[in-house]
């Protein structure tokens, strides 16, 4: 069974990190691993026809590879956070070349005049030393498993949808390998939040 709902316990034992935001009818949207040609401007497409913010968490390296897809994002008023520059996993490296990563990620950024909202670790993965020394750390409350092959589009809309609730922070991928099921779970999701007057806000 794929697990949609981030088990409370580990927000609380990590609290200095962002898991979720209590807000007024506010959800969060937010898009790991771009931007990825064509599959960003069809996450751009949709937000725009519901009027819908949200954040993209770039790969330093996409960003260097679709420069245009980043001026796109921010021209349309979404966010941008830090991914790392190759997608670094902090459990299979050490902090000292994964930190060295996330800078890499920075410059780009800066490069792009990219002002970035946060970070990101790839694959969720939280080591002692970033939690630490890491500030404005974004996790998320809903994962949607887009990525998950095993799941059917059905089986992940019906899954979160009841997960949508003030203050949560969704994300999926605009990525190849999620795209076949963030087609069908995007739009719904967009029109689920809008019949439920929720606002969508980037971080
Ligand atoms: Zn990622």
């Amino acid at each position: 069974m794929f697990i949609h709902q981030i088990p409370s316990f580990i927000p609380a034992l990590f609290p200095r990190f962002t898991w979720s935001k209590l807000a007024d009818l506010q959800i969060y949207l937010t898009f790991d691993d771009g931007p990825t040609p064509e599959i960003t401007d069809f996450v751009l497409e949709c937000l725009a026809e519901y009027d819908a913010k949200a954040t993209f968490f770039c790969i330093g390296k996409n960003a260097v590879e679709n420069p245009s897809i980043i001026q796109r994002i921010q021209a349309a008023g979404h966010s941008i956070g830090n991914h790392t520059m190759n997608h670094s996993n902090a459990w299979k490296m050490d902090y000292t070349a994964y930190q060295a990563d996330v800078i890499q990620c920075e410059e780009v950024f800066a490069q792009q005049q990219i002002n970035s909202i946060g970070f990101r670790p790839p694959y969720g993965r939280i080591t002692r030393k970033m939690y630490l020394e890491m500030d404005r750390v974004i996790l998320w409350s809903v994962l949607t498993g887009d990525y998950n092959a095993s799941l059917s589009s059905t089986e992940i809309i019906d899954s979160v949808l009841p997960l949508l609730k003030p203050g949560a922070i969704v994300v999926m991928h605009d990525s190849v390998k999620a795209f076949p099921h963030l087609q069908a779970i995007l739009p719904a999701i967009l029109r689920y939040c809008k019949e439920q007057n929720y606002t969508l806000s980037a971080l």
